[in-house]
């Protein structure tokens, strides 16, 4: 895909998986989707987070999730970054459920460098970044720099409730 932009944007994405499919177990729909991102020609420095496992956010009859969140460099632009996150999502055969429900693989754009965006499909930086336990303590993990509304993610995630998330040896 040829791209306009010619700067590599910094970019990060968060990762959730509670569904085992005949494609793969929660871990292997994240390793897949990060190995989807490394081989992409417009997406390098693909670096992950810790794999945490954390209780479902909606109906709490499912399995817990598993979460990640991945840092790159891209050229893509805010939409095709977006569309490649859906494509991850649909080759991990993710079907909704329900709403809040089970899925084989959600890939949210947390963060596209500086930028913010705000239109009917997509919002950014992601709508829940600051209030997500399993987005922010990975995401402090790779970047506890960076400034949201005027705060550090290592400040938002140090108020966060540390022991719903398990840092998983994976
Ligand atoms: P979900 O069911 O949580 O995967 O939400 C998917 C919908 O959220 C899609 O229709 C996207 O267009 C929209 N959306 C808005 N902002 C974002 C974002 N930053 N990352 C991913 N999806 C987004």
């Amino acid at each position: 895909m040829i791209s306009p932009n010619s700067d590599w944007i910094s970019c990060y994405v968060g990762l959730g998986s509670n569904l085992t499919n005949e494609l793969g177990t929660p871990a292997e729909h994240l390793r897949q989707a990060i190995e989807r991102l490394q081989v992409h020609e417009q997406i390098m420095n693909v670096q992950s987070s810790s794999f945490y496992a954390s209780a479902p956010m909606g109906p709490q009859d499912q399995p817990d999730f598993i979460n990640a969140v991945v840092s790159f460099k891209t050229r893509l632009t805010p939409f095709e970054l977006l569309s490649f996150c859906q494509s991850l999502e649909q080759r991990a055969g993710r079907t909704k459920l329900r709403h809040w429900g089970e899925r084989s693989l959600d890939v949210d754009l947390l963060l596209y460098g500086q930028q913010q965006i705000a239109t009917p499909v997509l919002t950014v930086p992601h709508a829940g970044i600051s209030e997500r336990n399993f987005v922010l303590i990975p995401l402090a993990e790779l970047a506890p720099d960076i400034i949201i509304k005027g705060r550090a993610i290592s400040d938002y995630a140090q108020s966060q409730d540390w022991t719903a998330l398990k840092r998983l040896d994976l």
